[in-house]
């Protein structure tokens, strides 16, 4: 089993939504607040990337100018992480939200000094309003702080439990990876991560452990090696 120092937890804007798809699952969120707090109890450094998926993406209205229209998306993950760490401050852990761009006394400006600071103090530190750029996803801004704090790997649960050949809930017989590579992953378009995060992951030689956020326990079972999704070696 992998000994994970520091990891990076990317929390898709559906997944805060739970069942409800739009807004924050109150019940969800507390879950992974109970987990997350296992894990820095247990001296592992936790980094939070939200998506915005949840309020907006970019791509959710085509009569608006693109730019603007992904700022809208880059705000909605602020929110959420203004949210989702109120929530894990409620459970106990401390704290901290990092932005690329200025937002007043909301959150503070992200510099990997400022991050590494946080993690020594115990804080989990939230990276929140993704890479600060248009045209680019969560995803791309999840790999690019992974590479920047130097995570071991980087957790991303999803509403499925790994990765498959093909769409289980389509083909019965589709079958589960428990290992994969990133150029497999890019080559078959397997839309795990979109194509400028896996090149991102690709290049800096990041791992990724893809595995069921619903299931019961998930991040820790994932991180202590207990239960395996599938693990994307890069
Ligand atoms: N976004 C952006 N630049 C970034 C990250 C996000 O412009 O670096 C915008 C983009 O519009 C995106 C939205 O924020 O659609 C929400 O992020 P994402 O779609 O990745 O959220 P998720 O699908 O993970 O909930």
């Amino acid at each position: 089993m992998a000994e994970y120092k520091r990891v990076l937890l990317k929390l898709s804007g559906e997944a805060l939504a739970g069942s409800k798809k739009t807004g924050f699952d109150e019940a969800t969120c507390l879950e992974v607040a109970r987990q997350v707090k296992q894990l820095v109890d247990d001296g592992i450094e936790v980094g939070v990337v939200t998506g915005g998926g949840n309020f907006w993406r970019g791509r959710t209205s085509e009569n608006i100018d693109r730019t603007k229209a992904d700022q809208i998306g880059m705000l909605a993950t602020v929110m959420n992480c203004i949210y989702v760490s109120e929530i894990f401050r409620s459970v106990g852990i401390k704290t901290n939200v990092l932005t690329p761009f200025e937002c007043g006394s909301m959150t503070k400006l992200f510099s990997k000094d400022r991050a590494n600071k946080y993690f020594e103090k115990g804080m989990v530190v939230f990276f929140a309003g993704g890479t600060g750029h248009p045209y680019f996803s969560t995803d791309t801004a999840t790999v690019l702080r992974a590479v920047e704090i130097e995570a071991d790997v980087i957790l991303s649960g999803k509403s499925i439990d790994g990765v498959y050949d093909s769409d289980p809930a389509v083909n019965p017989d589709a079958k589960k990876f428990d290992e994969i590579s990133i150029d497999e992953v890019i080559n078959k378009r397997l839309g795990v991560i979109d194509l400028a995060a896996a090149v991102l992951c690709m290049e800096n030689h990041m791992p990724m452990m893809i595995f069921g956020l619903n299931e019961k326990d998930s991040i820790v079972n994932t991180v202590k090696g207990v239960t395996k999704g599938t693990l994307v070696t890069a």
